[in-house]
């Protein structure tokens, strides 16, 4: 199959990839989180494909995305005051919401799940290619499974040329993360991923928030979540990561220490004379959380290479959208973390 590619600066492109969308083929679509593998949410076996195209496992749904927040209960049903006022405050944007599903949602969309997970994009010519296709569009990261996410189109193209029908190219992702997904399905929302709409602005709008536990800890594969896609290994190059954590000087000395031929560093810009004889690789400026989060996944795609041995990577700390990138970070590096105060 030849993968076109479209530009997002091209008028025709909406009309040429919904089109595509409708006859049940897979489009990657540009989004301000990353770039998501696109098909109409409605049906099952375009669905399928995505799965199939991906690796994914079976029992990790995907999310809806809709072109406008009215849409919401097209497919949902039961939905809390909440959910409009987490609407009305972040969409389009980076926020994601679980809510019940309304039975023409595929279960293979939602993996079996009796929720959905939906959210309205703010990139106006995916928001386009969902209103002219007349169906919301299923799509998760376009990565293969288990990688880096997507936060270019030549990303989606080294992992799916040939095996896609198109990609339309929206430039470099400006948030960089996937989306922060909120359940309000039970009495209390629940944090589920963190993303670039921060904890700190959802409890300020909710007065309440839980964090659930795979946001923060390893998960176990055969354990029962509530996010289905926290458990995998995501995010991670081929090799194992390390953070370290600590002052930028205990970091330096404690890499230096241990750093042996075919590492690699991953760090803030500002930390590159640091490590200047390490083979150092910024993903953006500790003094600007969005650079990092921005520049965290075509770095980690940067050093998915086989030939390099283990990776020592800095993280930032701290909360707002900090959390999400820790988030990430640790997940590539399976909560291997070392402290570079206490460790020699
Ligand atoms: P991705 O788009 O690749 O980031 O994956 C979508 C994420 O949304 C996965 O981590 C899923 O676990 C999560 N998700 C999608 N639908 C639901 C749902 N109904 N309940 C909980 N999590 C969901
Ligand atoms: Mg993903």
């Amino acid at each position: 199959m030849l993968t076109r590619v479209f530009s997002s600066d091209d008028p025709q492109a909406p009309t040429l990839a919904a089109e595509l969308i409708r006859q049940g083929q897979l489009v990657a679509i540009p989004t301000e989180t990353v770039y998501g593998l696109g098909a109409d949410g409605l049906n099952e076996e375009a669905v399928a494909k995505i799965f199939e195209a991906k690796g994914r496992p079976q029992d990790n749904p995907l999310i809806l995305h809709i072109w406008d927040a009215s849409q919401m209960a097209l497919f949902c049903h039961d939905i809390p005051k909440a959910a409009y006022a987490l609407a009305q405050a972040f969409w389009p944007g980076p926020l994601t919401m679980v809510l019940p599903a309304r039975d023409l949602v595929p279960r293979r969309t939602t993996a079996g799940l009796s929720t959905v997970a939906v959210r309205c994009p703010d990139s106006f010519v995916t928001r386009e290619i969902i209103r002219l296709a007349g169906v919301p569009i299923a799509a998760p990261s376009a990565n293969v499974s288990g990688k880096p996410s997507t936060t270019t189109a030549q990303h989606v193209l080294h992992d799916h040329d040939g095996r896609i029908a198109a990609i339309v190219d929206g430039g470099p992702c400006r948030v960089g993360v996937e989306s922060t997904i909120v359940d309000l399905t039970e009495d209390r929302p629940r944090l589920l991923r963190p993303g670039g709409i921060t904890p700190e602005q959802l409890i300020a709008l909710l007065g309440d928030l839980v964090v659930d536990k795979a946001v923060t800890a390893q998960i176990d594969k055969d354990a029962v979540v509530k996010a289905p896609g926290m458990k995998y290994r995501h995010y991670a190059p081929s090799e194992p990561v390390t953070i370290v954590a600590g002052s930028r000087e205990k970091a330096a000395a404690y890499i230096h220490r241990h750093f042996t031929a075919g590492d690699r560093v991953l760090c803030f810009q500002e930390e590159l004379p640091l490590y200047e004889d390490c083979s150092p690789l910024a993903y953006g400026r500790e003094a600007d959380v969005n650079t990092l989060s921005a520049g965290l996944f075509a770095a980690l795609r940067e050093l998915d290479d086989p030939t390099i041995h283990q990776v020592y990577a800095r993280c930032p700390e701290g909360g707002g959208v900090a959390y999400a990138v820790q988030n990430r970070l640790k997940k590539a590096a399976a909560f291997h973390i070392v402290n570079a105060e206490e460790e020699t």
